[in-house]
């Protein structure tokens, strides 16, 4: 590529950052760092009524939170600064007095009613909606006349009527555009502040974009910015449009079919890694079937041509499961900081703990969890037997496990048992385990069953004598005898 590859991720700052833009964002950082070029972050802000600072900061936080980093932005700032289009009103000011002075866009009184009118009359010819040149051609006389009596206008750019715009897409090759359909369309507002179109078109020409890669929703948009380039004497830019995300159902993607947003999928206990291959297979195929990607293999292989033309599915499930697979990748340590806060909350580690001990166990028992989690949710959860004593006992598992007259006695057997067992290993306590079994004269189930349910609370869990092992002597015999108690106090209903 002969130009300096530049590329923008240009979101508007009225609501979370999405699935849908977060891989807009992803694709175009891929391809910049494929191709050694810049990536740009630009906050489309010109809509004031509907921009918040709560999106900017939702969206930068995102970004970041993903790992997809941006060279030149608002707050790092860059050579073509400001990157905020609120704070750019200069520049297009700037540009739009220059194409009225080339007679490249003109001022236009038409009121609304008028404007209804004439769509009305079109429609009636069953010719589709466009301006119909009013005050294209206003002598200056009028113009400056009406100008100074304060009339209400808005600017347009003039485009022709005649042939065909193409546009050379990277994803979908060429697609025309009859300029029948492309208007003499607004490019300044009444409210005095400029288009979408001009304001973005005016930024890719500022900021020296030499690559377009949005949502393909803006597809119908560019052949009016190629308009732009036009009249603004720039070469445009070369343009990709990547494909739609629609839900399973092929509807448009919404809430109602879960999580969209990226802090959402934080909260769940997504990892970042995992969300970034997500994106990349939303429309990127790496050629054969894998679907692990991680970011450092996807900018080996990205290329547009290989976008599809076709709609992304969104697969929750598929997500999941990358989710499951980098997640046990993790370093116990890269958990443990991730889980930190939520286990100071549950009050399992304080705030400021540096002890050693402490901090060794703990990652005894992420790095033991973690094996059976498919996210930092299971992953506390899973923590909790190590660190919570034991309330109650699962209901089933109760009249199940615990109905038997002798589960006391034989609770109060292990419990003498592992009191001498060493050392305190899982298959030392698993050797020792068998023998009791024999000499008690039950079947290994009768006694391993009561044993977790006693220990944990729950039926179900990672091997029995790896958790009493983790647990420790104290804690597992402390257990033991507690339900041997409760159970002889009658405080447990097994019936
Ligand atoms: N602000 C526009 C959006 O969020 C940017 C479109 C573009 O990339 O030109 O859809």
């Amino acid at each position: 590529m002969g130009q300096e590859v530049r590329v923008r991720f240009a979101p508007s700052p009225t609501g979370a950052l999405h699935i849908g833009g977060a891989r807009t964002a992803y694709f175009n950082w891929l391809f910049a760092r494929k191709h050694g070029g810049k990536f740009v972050l630009r906050i489309d802000d010109t809509d004031r009524a509907r921009s918040t600072e709560a999106s900017y900061q939702q969206i930068l936080e995102g970004l970041r939170w993903l790992g997809i980093l941006w060279d030149e932005g608002p707050d790092v700032g860059g050579p073509y600064g400001p990157y905020r289009q609120s704070e750019r009103m200069d520049i297009y000011r700037r540009h739009l007095d220059r194409l009225l002075a080339e007679d490249k866009a003109y001022p236009c009184f038409c009121t609304p009613d008028e404007l209804a009118r004439d769509r009305e009359a079109l429609q009636r010819e069953g010719k589709p909606p466009r301006y119909v040149g009013r005050c294209r051609d206003l002598s200056p006389d009028e113009r400056s006349r009406r100008m100074a009596a304060g009339e209400p206008h808005v600017y347009r750019i003039r485009s022709r009527a005649e042939g065909e715009t193409v546009v050379h897409d990277l994803i979908r090759g060429d697609v025309a555009f009859a300029n029948s359909e492309i208007d003499d369309f607004i490019i300044w507002k009444a409210d005095d502040t400029p288009t979408y179109h001009f304001a973005s078109c005016v930024d890719d020409v500022e900021m020296k974009i030499s690559h377009v890669i949005r949502a393909e929703e803006h597809l119908s948009n560019t052949p009016r910015h190629i308009v732009l380039f036009e009249a603004l004497g720039a070469e445009p830019p070369a343009f990709a449009h990547v494909p739609m995300i629609l839900a399973p159902d092929r509807s448009k993607l919404s809430k109602r079919h879960g999580a969209t947003s990226v802090s959402e999928y934080r909260d769940m206990g997504i990892l970042p890694e995992a969300l970034v291959n997500y994106l990349l297979l939303l429309g990127f195929s790496p050629g054969d079937d894998r679907e692990i990607v991680d970011r450092e293999t996807a900018i080996q292989l990205f290329d547009l041509e290989k976008v599809a033309k076709h709609a992304a599915i969104y697969d929750v499930k598929k997500l999941e499961w990358l989710n499951a697979h980098y997640f046990r990748q993790q370093s116990p340590e890269t958990l443990m900081d991730q889980a930190w806060p939520q286990l100071v909350e549950r009050g399992y580690v304080a705030e400021g703990e540096s002890r050693r001990e402490v901090l060794m166990w703990v990652r005894t028992v992420v790095a033991f969890v973690q094996t059976r989690s498919r996210n930092l949710h299971e992953l506390i959860d899973g923590m909790r037997p190590y660190f919570e004593p034991v309330r109650a006992y699962d209901d089933k598992g109760v009249r199940k496990h615990f109905a038997h007259p002798e589960t006391a006695n034989r609770l109060r057997r292990v419990a003498d048992g592992l009191a001498g067992v060493a050392p305190f290993l899982a298959p030392v306590i698993e050797r020792e385990f068998r023998q009791w079994i024999e000499q008690m004269g039950v079947k290994s189930g009768e006694l391993i069953h009561p044993v977790r349910l006693a220990i944990t609370g729950s039926t179900v869990g990672p091997g029995l004598f790896d958790v009493i092992a983790l647990l420790g002597r104290d804690e597992a015999v402390r257990r033991l005898r507690e339900t041997a108690d409760r159970l002889e106090a009658g405080d447990v209903v097994t019936a």
